[in-house]
């Protein structure tokens, strides 16, 4: 469970992706494949073979990295309250207990 969700931040970041045009992001990823095949060039099989592995390994992190972002921002919908009364239908205005019956919404 992560605690430190910070949900402002993450907004940030995917606007500043966004403030990108197409025309730039394709410049940065030209760049960073140009810089990749460098080193690859430079490498010895081995080192290649090493630095796929690498690689590997960040996707699979950068994964579980996206999965637990996805989770929090799943638990941060999840605690919001029901529209309505789960015990008498009741629609709620936002509060942590239902207006006609009492029952807890959250
Ligand atoms: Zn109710």
């Amino acid at each position: 469970m992560e605690e430190n969700f910070n949900y402002e931040e993450a907004m940030a970041k995917l606007n500043a992706a966004k403030a990108l045009t197409p025309e730039q992001l394709a410049k940065k990823l030209e760049e960073a494949q140009r810089q990749a095949q460098e080193t690859l060039a430079r490498m010895t099989p081995e080192e290649r073979k090493r630095a796929e592995e690498e690689a590997q390994k960040m996707i699979r992190e950068d994964e579980q990295k996206r999965k637990a972002l996805l989770e929090s921002a799943q638990q941060v919908l999840g605690t919001r309250t029901p529209r309505f009364c789960p015990y008498c239908g009741t629609p709620n205005s936002g509060s942590n207990f239902c207006p006609n019956c009492g029952g807890a919404l959250k």
